[in-house]
C-alpha cells in the first residue's frame, strides 16, 4: 500500500504556512485598513504559498484551486501588499522541504497554477486557500483545506483551523488546530506550531441512534436550508440547537466528536458544490469513522471536473447513525417536492 508520508509532510507544512499567513492578516491594521479586502489578499497569498509549494516537490501534479491571478495583475498595490505578506509568511523553518517564492511575477505563476479543469486524472490537488470567507471576516472559523486525489480517490487531506480550540472542553480560547488525514490510516489532528508527529488520533463520537446527535451546518442561509435541515433534525428527535459555523471545520469538529452530524442540503437547484470545498474533509471524516453522501446516499464523485456535477447536498454522520439520518433526508426532501 502506498503510504503517501510525503505528500503528507508536504501538505501540512504548506497548510501551516498558509494558516500563519491569515494570521498576519487578521493581526495586521494596515490590510484592513485599506481598500483591500482582508480575505481576498488572504485568498490570494495563501493560494501561492501552497501552489508553490506543490510544485517544488511535485511539479507534474495539476492543482485546482479557487483563485487566479487576474485582480492582482491588473491592481498593481494589491498584488505588493500580497507579495510583501508572502515572504512575511515565508519566513519559517519550512523553506529546505517546501522553499520559498523567488519573485512578485513568480507568485502570480503559481496562483494561476489551480486553474486546472479537474476530472479523471491520475492524480490532482484541489484547494481551498481559505474556505469560509464569511468566517474569516467575522473572526469565526475558516479553514485551510488541502487535498490530494489519485484516480478520483481522495488520499490525502489537511485542513488548517487557525480558530478552532484546540480543545473546547479545557480551553475554548487556546485556538489552532490542523487536521490530517490519509486514506486507510486515520485520522490526527494536533495544534498549529506543534511538531508532525504529535498528531492525536481522532474519532467520530460513538452515539446509539440520533436523537442525542448535535448536528452542524452553515452560518449562511443562502449555502444550505437552515428550514429543512431543522425538519430533518426535529424528526431525528434532536433537541438540541444546531451549530453553526462556516468552512470545512463543521467536517473537522465531527471528526474530532465535537459533534455528530454535518448537513448541507441545497437551497439552489443549479448551484454545484465545488470539488475544494469536501475534498479534505470527506477523507477526514471516513478516516475518523464517519460516513459522508449526498443526499440521494451517492459517494462523493470527484471525477467530474471543478464541481461535484453528480452529487447534491451533503449528508455526513457516524457509521451507525448516517443510514437512519439518509431516510429521513429523503422523506423530508419528498415532501417538499
Ligand atoms: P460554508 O462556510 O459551509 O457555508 O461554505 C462556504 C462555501 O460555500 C464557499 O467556499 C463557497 O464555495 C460555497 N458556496 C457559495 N455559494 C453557495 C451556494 N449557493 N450553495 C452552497 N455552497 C455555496
Ligand atoms: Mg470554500
Amino acid at each position: 500500500m502506498i503510504s503517501y508520508a510525503k505528500e503528507l509532510l508536504v501538505a501540512q507544512l504548506a497548510v501551516e504556512r498558509a494558516c500563519r499567513l491569515t494570521k498576519l492578516v487578521s493581526d495586521s491594521h494596515s490590510v484592513s485598513k485599506s481598500d483591500h479586502s482582508p480575505v481576498t489578499v488572504a485568498d490570494f497569498g495563501a493560494q501561492a504559498v501552497i501552489i508553490a509549494a506543490l510544485q517544488k516537490v511535485f511539479p507534474q501534479d495539476p492543482v485546482v484551486g479557487e483563485e487566479d491571478s487576474a485582480i492582482l495583475r491588473v491592481n498593481k498595490t494589491l498584488s505588493e501588499t500580497v507579495w510583501t505578506l508572502v515572504q512575511n509568511a515565508s519566513a519559517d523553518k519550512f523553506s529546505s522541504e517546501i522553499g520559498v517564492i523567488e519573485s512578485e511575477s513568480n507568485m502570480l505563476e503559481y496562483i494561476d497554477k489551480g486553474q486546472f479543469a479537474g476530472g479523471k486524472v491520475r492524480r490532482m490537488w484541489a484547494l481551498d486557500p481559505v474556505d469560509g470567507t464569511k468566517g474569516f471576516l467575522r473572526g469565526g472559523q475558516f479553514a485551510v483545506c488541502l487535498a490530494l486525489i489519485v484516480d478520483s480517490n481522495v488520499v490525502v487531506g489537511v485542513i488548517g483551523c487557525p480558530n478552532l480550540a484546540i480543545d473546547p472542553s479545557i480551553d475554548s480560547d487556546n485556538k489552532g488546530v490542523v487536521f490530517s488525514a490519509v486514506k486507510g490510516n486515520g485520522a490526527f489532528a494536533r495544534p498549529i506550531g506543534a511538531p508532525l508527529n504529535e498528531g492525536q488520533k481522532i474519532f467520530m463520537r460513538s452515539i446509539n441512534g440520533a436523537t442525542n446527535a448535535t448536528f452542524c451546518e452553515s452560518v449562511e442561509a443562502g449555502h444550505s436550508s437552515h428550514s429543512q435541515q431543522a425538519e430533518i433534525a426535529r424528526r431525528l428527535g434532536i433537541t438540541k440547537e444546531s451549530v453553526r459555523m462556516d468552512s470545512q471545520a463543521k467536517y473537522a469538529s465531527i471528526a474530532r466528536g465535537d459533534g455528530d452530524i454535518y448537513l448541507r442540503l441545497p437551497v439552489s437547484a443549479t448551484y454545484e458544490e465545488k470539488i475544494w470545498d469536501h475534498a479534505s474533509g470527506n477523507l477526514l471524516v471516513q478516516e475518523a469513522g464517519g460516513i459522508v453522501t449526498d443526499m440521494y446516499g451517492n459517494e462523493l464523485d470527484f471525477s467530474q471536473g471543478r464541481t461535484l456535477k453528480e452529487n447534491k447536498g451533503i449528508v455526513a454522520a457516524a457509521k451507525n447513525v448516517q443510514p437512519e439520518i439518509l431516510k429521513v433526508v429523503q422523506q423530508v426532501l419528498s415532501e417538499s417536492i
